[in-house]
């Protein structure tokens, strides 16, 4: 299901602070063939954060009632929260031709797996741990308990890297963000992608006309 269309599935994983969002809002801006999936969650808003933006925010009860309805093509439960990938939105977002992308955690990354073998994993990690505490302060949205909290838990979190196809080290911001680009850019010529959406031509180049 991660080639339906054309559009390529992407999951991109980091410990909280990498710069996840901030790399994947960049690489929107500059490749408008790419596609970010909104995950639901049962996370508070934090300030700035808007509701259908950066997530849909749902309530526990809501949350479960989509489980049961089987309306997630994945769900985890992060940091005490619980977030979700819409399957409809997914796989109509695919079938559009789109590349899509993923922003979810390791154990979103494993199910997403198991169901669409051929998506491309992309782990990003900070350089330094001091660095991805400083990142965090820097963002000034969560409060102090909330960051020691996601602090204790990113090694555990980035001990998964192994698991995906690539690997950035988000330290300067544009030079993650060119690597970043350049995964997709890649994947949008691979062969078999590029004869689902040039066949005309193809076919038309190999008669000779
Ligand atoms: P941030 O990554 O520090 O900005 O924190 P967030 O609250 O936005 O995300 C918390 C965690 O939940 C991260 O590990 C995300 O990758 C993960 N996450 C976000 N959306 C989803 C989702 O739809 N599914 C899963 N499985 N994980 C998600
Ligand atoms: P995530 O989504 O992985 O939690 P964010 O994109 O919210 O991370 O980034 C966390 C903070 O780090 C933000 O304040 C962001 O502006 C900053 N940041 C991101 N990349 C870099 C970088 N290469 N150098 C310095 N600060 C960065
Ligand atoms: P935050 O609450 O800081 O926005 O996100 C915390 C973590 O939740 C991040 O690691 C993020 O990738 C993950 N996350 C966000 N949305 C989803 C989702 O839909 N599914 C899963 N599995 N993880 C998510």
């Amino acid at each position: 299901m991660s080639r339906q269309g054309t559009g390529t599935l992407y999951i991109i994983s980091a410990p909280s602070g990498a710069g996840k969002t901030s790399l994947v809002k960049a690489l929107l801006d500059d490749l408008p063939f790419v596609r970010v999936s909104v995950s639901h969650t049962t996370r508070a808003a934090r300030p700035g954060e808007s509701d259908g933006v950066n997530y849909h925010f749902t309530s526990v009860d809501d949350f479960q009632a989509m489980i049961g309805r089987g309306e997630f093509l994945e769900h985890a439960e992060v940091f005490g929260n619980y977030y979700g990938t819409s399957h409809p939105w997914v796989r109509q977002t695919l079938a559009q031709g789109h590349d899509l992308i993923l922003e979810i955690d390791w154990q979103g990354a494993q199910q997403v797996r198991r169901l669409a073998p051929d998506a491309c994993s992309v782990f990003i990690l900070p350089p330094s741990t001091a660095a991805l505490r400083q990142r965090l302060n820097n963002r000034g949205q969560d409060n102090g308990d909330i960051i020691e909290s996601r602090m204790q838990q990113a090694a555990a979190e980035m001990s998964h890297y192994v698991e995906y196809d690539y690997l950035i080290i988000n330290d300067d911001f544009n030079l993650a963000l060119n690597e970043l680009k350049s995964i997709f850019i890649s994947g949008r010529l691979k062969q078999s992608a590029q004869q689902q959406r040039h066949g005309e031509l193809l076919s038309m180049l190999l008669q000779g006309s």
